[in-house]
């Protein structure tokens, strides 16, 4: 079958032909009908997330159970989506068991796409544990971009930023991420603010109801100490700054972007105002099916465009060079 795989070294995915996995006895094998590319993926060819080992890239999937385990039972019927649980995680330690799956450290577990074989390929194998049904009429590239574009944002905003009504949220960053942060944040009953340096993606915010839209480059318009949650989509030292500028007394910045290695932290500012820096991994099974509700009830609509999946490498350097007007899904 055709995989897009991660060299060590190299700064493009090798487009190779690979057997087709076989599941082991808990696994299912799924006939790829989409996957995501996120901006994880420049971070791991440019080698800011090292991988020592080759590994079929991809970790946001979405496709059809076509073989099962000799000890998995239920019932798989041809056309059904299924998305992956990209944190993969192993279902039995203390995490995992209280519901705090993507923070799963089990030595036998690792990433989807990333450190092990994902989703830029014909089909995938995966722990039937970790996958979830997609109700019917999300399309499979929505369903693909929603376990991470969505989920990683979900658990952020609702989860660990406790963000509600009448919350001042400020969203820095709208890209894949944070075009659909703002929507959950909308739905949450949040008074939304958001900037990005691309105008266009403004606009698509504004569409959403985002209440007031800026361009970075006017971010010191903003009121100082004004914000319950700064969300940093991009982890930029710059943004990272901003969001300090920005949030109130008390409140708190929630980091998702992987944009800088370091980010600084002003200690007497952050020490007088109690400010608090959650940062936010992935997210986990429970919300995923959580969200593919709100996707179904149109309460989140994901921006999606889809291309061949043979074309991964030039949509890598689209999205590298920001021309990617909302998420890619590509299409085997
Ligand atoms: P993306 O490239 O789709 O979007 C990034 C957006 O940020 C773009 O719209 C870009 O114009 C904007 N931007 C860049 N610099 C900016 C600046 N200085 N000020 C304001 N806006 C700026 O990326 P994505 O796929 O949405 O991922 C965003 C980040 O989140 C990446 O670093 C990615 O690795 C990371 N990520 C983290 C997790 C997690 O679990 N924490 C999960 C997935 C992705
Ligand atoms: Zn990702």
């Amino acid at each position: 079958m055709f995989a897009a795989r991660y060299v060590p070294g190299k700064k493009e995915l090798s487009l190779v032909e690979v057997p087709k996995p076989t599941p082991g006895p808990l696994d299912v094998i799924l006939k790829i009908r989409a996957a995501g590319i996120c901006h994880s993926d420049l971070h791991v060819l440019h080698g800011e997330v090292p991988y020592k080992e080759s590994f079929t890239m991809g970790h946001e999937a979405c496709g059809e159970v076509v073989e099962k385990g000799s000890e998995v039972f239920g019932t798989f019927n041809p056309g059904d989506l299924y998305a992956v649980h990209g944190p993969n995680p192993c279902g039995h330690c203390n995490y995992c068991r209280t519901g705090h799956d993507n923070l799963c450290n089990d030595p036998s577990r690792t990433f989807i796409g990333l450190g092990q074989d994902g989703a830029y390929a014909e089909y995938l194998k995966v722990p039937a544990r970790n996958i979830v049904k997609v109700p019917k009429g999300i399309s499979p590239e929505v369903a693909a971009v929603a376990t991470d574009a969505v989920l990683t944002p979900y658990h952020a905003i609702k989860t660990k930023g406790g963000v509600g009504l009448g919350s001042k949220v400020l969203a820095i960053g709208l890209g894949g991420l944070g075009m659909n942060g703002v929507q959950i944040a909308l739905a949450l009953g949040a008074e939304v603010t958001a900037v990005d340096l691309k105008d266009a993606n403004l606009e698509t915010a504004k569409s959403f109801g985002v209440q007031k839209v800026l361009n970075s480059k006017q971010i010191s318009s903003l009121t100082p100490l004004s914000f319950d949650v700064v969300v940093d989509f991009v982890g930029l030292e710059s943004t990272f700054k901003d969001a300090q500028n920005f949030v109130k007394p008390g409140g708190t910045i929630l980091l998702i972007g992987l944009g800088s290695a370091q980010v600084p932290l002003t200690t007497a500012t952050a020490i007088t105002f109690e400010t608090k820096v959650q940062a936010s991994f992935w997210g986990t099974h429970v919300e995923m099916q959580e969200l593919y509700e709100l996707i179904a009830e149109g309460k989140i609509k994901p921006q999606v465009e889809t291309a061949p999946m043979k074309e991964v490498n030039h949509w890598l350097h689209e999205l590298e060079a920001g021309r990617v007007k909302s998420r890619m899904a590509l299409i085997p």
